[in-house]
């Protein structure tokens, strides 16, 4: 089935990631007729990021969506733990939060995002569009009236009253509206890995800090093996010639260890 030429709508959000979705409900849920556009077919985007917090808990329950939420597979976080130089310590404790939800819920991006879609797609003025790329926007004079868009099934237009760019850090929107990035830095960089949970290893504690260096470790619903690994600038990566990555960083026990290739990416 080819697409319309055109469509009209009174917000365009351009791109679906958790802003983009969250605003298209919560617009849709006040009787805006939206549309957010999603350039990929589906959510399905490995780490990037895991952890729903409890003041986002909390907006979901106001919501009215949390018991629908927490059906969901996901784990909860209630205290934090980390060895720090070589000790245990409490690092948090959710358990006075004037919250309903005392913790934090690990559960993929994409459940999260499929979760919101689902609460969208109750509202007839919610449009999701997947597979469905923002490339340009309309000028009208001097102000932006829609979006140009590109499908599998054709190119078309978007008028909108509103044109919304939640399209991740490379944004297009932005580019296109000759928005400048302030860049604010990053102090660190973050190398993010699959490694399998060896025997022994602490099941609460989310890192490891020494000696200038972190590690954080988590285990989100249904991944048993997943850890998450950022690492200050010191720690070394390496690649021998057997294919194995060697990941050299003050780990618990101040070991290197040691991933065959295919557990990471
Ligand atoms: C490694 C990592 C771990 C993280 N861990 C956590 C965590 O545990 N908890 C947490 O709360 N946050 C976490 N975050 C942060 C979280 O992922 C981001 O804050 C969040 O994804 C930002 O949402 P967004 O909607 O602004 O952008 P994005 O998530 O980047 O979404 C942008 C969307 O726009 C789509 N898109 C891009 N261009 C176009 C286009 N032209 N047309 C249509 N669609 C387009 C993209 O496909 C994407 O789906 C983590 C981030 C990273 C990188």
């Amino acid at each position: 089935m080819t697409q319309p030429d055109q469509r009209t709508t009174r917000c365009c959000i351009v791109g679906g990631g958790p802003c983009g979705v969250m605003l298209g409900v919560l617009l849709a849920r006040a009787g805006i007729d939206v549309i957010v556009l999603e350039k990929y077919g589906d959510f399905f985007r490995d780490f990037r990021g895991d952890t729903i917090h409890p003041s986002t808990l909390q907006l979901l329950d106001e919501l009215g969506w949390l018991d629908a939420f927490l059906a969901l597979p996901h784990n909860e976080l209630r205290e934090v733990g980390a060895n720090v130089g070589g000790e245990t310590v409490q690092v948090a404790d959710f358990s006075k939060l004037p919250t309903r939800c005392k913790f934090i819920a690990f559960m993929p991006q994409w459940d999260f995002l499929n979760f919101l879609a689902e609460q969208g797609r109750r509202y007839p003025s919610f449009h999701l569009m997947m597979e469905t790329e923002g490339v340009d926007l309309i000028q009208n004079d001097e102000r932006v009236g829609g979006v140009r868009a590109a499908a599998k099934t054709g190119d078309f237009t978007i008028a909108a009253d509103l044109v919304v760019g939640t399209d991740g850090r490379h944004s297009t929107v932005r580019r296109l509206a000759g928005f400048e990035v302030e860049n604010l830095g990053a102090p660190m960089d973050v190398l993010w890995i699959r490694i399998s949970k060896q025997p022994g290893d602490p099941p609460q504690e989310l890192g490891t800090v020494n000696d200038g260096h972190l590690i954080a470790a988590i285990r989100p619903h249904g991944m048993p093996d997943v850890r998450v690994l950022p690492m200050s600038d010191t720690g070394t990566i390496a690649v021998d010639g057997r294919d194995r990555i060697w990941i050299t960083a003050p780990f618990e026990h101040g070991a290197a260890l040691i991933a065959p290739k295919g557990t990471w990416r």
